[in-house]
């Protein structure tokens, strides 16, 4: 038989595919063509079938798909610290707000490049993004080589980047139309949240998802302050005044879902929503626990993501489906719940699925080429028993060696092929000043 070309053949010591059979591969090649995956199994298997333009022995590594952050603000890296333990009130309005009506695109854009550096860097292949100016974004994804779905930010008041709402519409049709045939960059539409927005914004949104044919992601249910607010203005909790205006079914993603009722749940497996949990930010903002584990068993499909750093303070996936693991059995307290298994597909496939992108999240034929591998001689990694344990539970993102997306390598073994790291720390330190002095003074 004759072997079939392809560009590059990946070995390592464990695939962990995420497959439906979720196959864990000892001794595993990959092989990949432009950005898509070809085969994927054992050596054995795959031996003589492929004829590889270039081979990567990884050795003692552990490759696995590229995680998925569901939702995130990338360029709030910028706030990284700024402001900790603080109320939530004090904490917007003397040392976010204040700076976030003064951001130029230049910071934007910065933050959004340190955003990209830090996850490629722990294993993040493809983030969920929402915030002002989202053109910047795009314009640092696209230079980090990253995959991104992108929404500008909608609000009942002015942004940085438009003066009124009203202004808000051309901006987001010009970014769909700028990234429509990207192979990477998506677009979205994003609402901030219930109490930010009105009845003819979230009309007007959800009609243009409609007719982009993208996803619609907005906050929902992060508080039980949301849900008086909603109460108050709407007479509705947030969901149901949601399905009120139409807005329902497998195209919403919603971020938090922290405060639902089980009623609430079952309809919302009933419509087909999406839910991204993000546990660390709900715990630094002590907005509370989300009920994850029953909503899963409601039948929601329920996806991960770090927030903003400025509520986080990191966009580490890996540290993210640790807590996750652990809150969960906090929550219930039940040690079963949220298992390592449950965990990693929120982070990987279960992603995919509200990003509505079915290329990605797992490593089979026909998908993205979008990939990490762990250096699994690390010594919080050893001894090896059960390879989704280690990502769920002791692994901290550091040991990622390698990231690859659509077949390109943007990261290995300490240096980046993208971006140059030491211009961002420079970068960083002038911002910072910069950051402070706009920050209203205590
Ligand atoms: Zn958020």
């Amino acid at each position: 038989m004759n072997a079939t070309p392809c560009d590059l053949l990946v070995t390592a010591d464990i695939i962990v595919t995420q497959d439906a059979e979720r196959r864990v591969i000892e001794d595993g090649t990959m092989a990949i063509q432009g950005g898509t995956i070809l085969d994927v199994g054992s050596r054995t298997d795959l031996n003589g079938r492929w004829q590889p333009a270039q081979t990567r022995e990884l050795g003692h590594r552990l490759v696995m798909p590229g995680l998925v952050n569901a939702h995130t603000h990338a360029s709030m890296t910028v706030f990284r610290g700024v402001a900790d333990d603080l109320p939530l009130m004090t904490w917007l309005t003397e040392h976010i707000w204040p700076v976030e009506k003064a951001l130029t695109e230049e910071v934007i854009h910065f933050g959004a490049l340190l955003a990209c550096a830090e996850m490629i860097r722990t294993g993040t292949t493809c983030f969920c993004d929402m915030y002002l100016a989202e053109a910047q974004v795009a314009r640092a994804v696209d230079q980090a080589g990253l995959r991104a779905v992108l929404g500008e930010g909608i609000f009942a008041f002015p942004s940085p980047a438009y003066a009124k709402t009203d202004d808000a519409w051309p901006i987001i049709e010009a970014l769909h139309a700028r990234y429509k045939n990207h192979e990477r960059i998506r677009t979205a539409i994003m609402p901030h949240a219930v109490y930010t927005t009105t009845p003819e914004i979230l009309r007007r949104s959800w009609e243009l998802a409609q007719a982009h044919g993208c996803v619609w992601k907005m906050h929902l249910s992060e508080s039980v302050t949301e849900t008086r607010t909603s109460l108050e203005q709407f007479s509705r909790r947030p969901l149901e005044y949601l399905e009120s205006l139409g807005i329902s079914g497998e195209r919403c993603l919603f971020a938090h879902g922290v405060d639902l009722t089980a009623e609430e749940m079952a309809r919302m497996a009933e419509t087909g929503v999406n839910v991204a949990h993000c546990p660390q930010s709900n715990m630094k903002l002590a907005n509370g626990m989300a009920r994850i584990e029953e909503l899963r068993r409601a039948g929601v499909n329920v996806c991960l993501g770090t927030d903003g750093a400025a509520s986080n303070n990191d966009l580490n996936m890996f540290s993210e489906m640790n807590s996750a693991a652990l809150l969960q059995k906090v929550q219930t307290m039940d040690p079963t719940a949220l298992n390592a298994q449950a965990v990693l597909d929120m982070a990987t496939i279960n992603g995919a699925k509200a990003l509505a992108w079915p290329r990605l999240g797992s490593l089979e034929t026909g998908k993205a080429a979008d990939l990490v591998a762990l250096d699994l001689t690390q010594p919080n990694l050893l001894p090896l028993y059960n390879p989704v344990s280690h990502l769920a539970y002791a692994a901290t993102g550091m040991e990622v060696c390698l990231t690859m997306v659509a077949g390109k390598v943007l990261y290995e073994d300490g240096r980046y092929t993208t971006l140059d790291m030491q211009a961002l720390a420079d970068e960083a330190a002038r911002i910072a000043r910069w950051v402070k002095a706009k920050a209203r003074p205590a």
